[in-house]
């Protein structure tokens, strides 16, 4: 007969080597969440490639369900692989708890749903990843939610469009694509004077360059398919909670504040406190909704952010040295990155970004929309695609593709007009990403 919990315990007992805060980023991006597996002693986290888990007995089934107890159920709303990588992302955030879903985008809206009833609303920065602008202002409209985007350079904006419908202040710290950093602290003291949360997507920055739970943030969102996962092979996301907002302050929330039916009355911010947000959105939005992380994509995703840290390290050194080569270029017009001293963004980017501006960036040629074609048309090293984040360079003119179904407002204001170019450098050696873009330029 299968006795599972004894199972587990011996390995826990043996083995458990739970590294903590004390720990540095590189050693919680190896070891945070991961235990040697209780059942065979395997080191590397195995993939639990399983949809459901054998209950003890009717007892213990009847516990799992009714949430008295932690465990296993059924892949949709937990699972083992999955939940070393949710832990790994809140250790590296320095935060409580963390839900994975299937991409970054069911991130977002697995978050929205659980903290907005039909006919609310929230404040966005438009500085913001195109595919976002679209989700947040298109789609969620149909179900009731409303967006209301400002300009997310400065935080007058956010208090400007405050009203009682508004339940969350959302913004990108390092914002794709144009190398925008939003100043967390004094859109924290907004939200929170608001009684409402701060959301932030720290897709760009990655918990090794800016941590905004430190800063004020009470939810971070990641597409762990860009930097965490690093190799542009898997998608995935992540929501993770600090464990700090007092839902309870206001009536704002009653998801988290009044008794759930579904649940047997289970209030979720009394009952699992600190990370009720955690609990209420998997057992509630992830469980209902469905867009859960495979067990494997989840393993993926743990192989990358192992080596986050280094790869950040050669990224962010490597974009610096390409945006300076850029810069000085005569056919270049503008460069937009946040390492830049003549960056607008230089000074908040010194406050939180301490350890670089990150890899993405965007720029113009003077040639316009022709050349910038003719660039990524003449690319070799580059490839020419819709992600951010990988270990290759990657090149594209986003007014043509990610940002395509904005107006023309929308793509100006968002960083990417007619002329911009956004890359993403990987990391190569840095002389071969340099010769790519010198032997392209010279045929534009
Ligand atoms: C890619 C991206 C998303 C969406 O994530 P997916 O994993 O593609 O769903 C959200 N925010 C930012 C900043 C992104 O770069």
């Amino acid at each position: 007969m299968i006795n599972r919990p004894k199972i587990l315990n011996k390995g826990i007992e043996k083995h458990d080597e739970h590294p903590d805060e004390s720990h540095g980023i590189e050693t919680l991006s190896v070891h945070a969440g991961a235990r040697v597996d209780p059942a065979t002693g395997s080191r590397s986290t195995p993939i639990y490639q399983t949809t459901s888990f054998v209950f003890d007995d009717s007892e213990h089934a009847a516990e799992l369900f009714n949430l008295q107890t932690f465990g296993y159920i059924y892949s949709r709303i937990s699972n083992p692989t999955v939940s070393v990588l949710e832990e790994r992302i809140a250790a590296l955030e320095g935060g409580r708890g963390a839900v994975a879903a299937a991409t970054g985008h069911a991130a977002q809206f697995l978050t929205a749903a659980t903290l907005l009833e039909q006919g609310d609303a929230f404040i966005s920065s438009s500085n913001l990843y195109g595919g976002s602008i679209t989700q947040f202002g298109t789609s969620f409209p149909k179900l009731g939610w409303t967006c209301h985007f400002v300009d997310g350079t400065d935080p007058h904006s956010f208090e400007a469009a405050m009203n009682k419908n508004v339940k969350f202040i959302f913004c990108e710290s390092l914002a794709n694509p144009g190398s925008v950093i939003c100043d967390l602290e004094p859109l924290s003291d907004i939200a929170h004077r608001h009684g409402v949360p701060l959301i932030v997507d720290n897709t760009l920055a990655t918990p090794y360059l800016c941590r905004p739970i430190d800063w004020g943030a009470d939810l971070v969102i990641h597409s762990a398919t860009k930097f965490i996962g690093g190799h542009g092979n898997t998608m995935g996301g992540v929501t993770v909670e600090s464990g700090r907002f007092d839902w309870f302050q206001n009536d704002k929330f009653p998801g988290l504040t009044k008794p759930d039916d579904a649940y047997h009355g289970i209030t979720f911010a009394e009952t699992f406190g600190d990370f009720g947000f955690t609990m209420k959105m998997r057992s509630v939005a992830l469980r209902d909704f469905g867009p859960t992380m495979a067990a494997t994509a989840a393993w993926n995703l743990l192989q990358g952010v192992e080596t986050l840290p280094l790869r950040m390290e050669r990224h962010c050194s490597n974009a610096l040295a390409v945006a300076e080569y850029l810069n000085a270029h005569p056919k270049i017009g503008w460069v937009s990155y946040a390492g830049l001293r003549t960056s607008p963004y230089f000074e908040l980017g010194k406050k939180y970004l301490r350890k670089g501006a990150g890899a993405v960036f965007t720029f113009g040629l003077t040639g316009g929309y022709e050349a910038g074609k003719n660039l990524v048309n003449s690319v070799e090293l580059f490839s020419h695609l819709a992600n951010v984040g990988d270990t290759r360079s990657l090149i594209i003119h986003p007014a043509s593709t990610t940002h395509r179904q904005l107006t023309e407002e929308q793509k100006i204001a968002a960083g990417a007009g007619p002329d911009v170019i956004r890359v993403s450098i990987g990391i190569e050696t840095l002389d071969d990403i340099i010769a790519d873009l010198k032997q392209a330029l010279t045929n534009t």
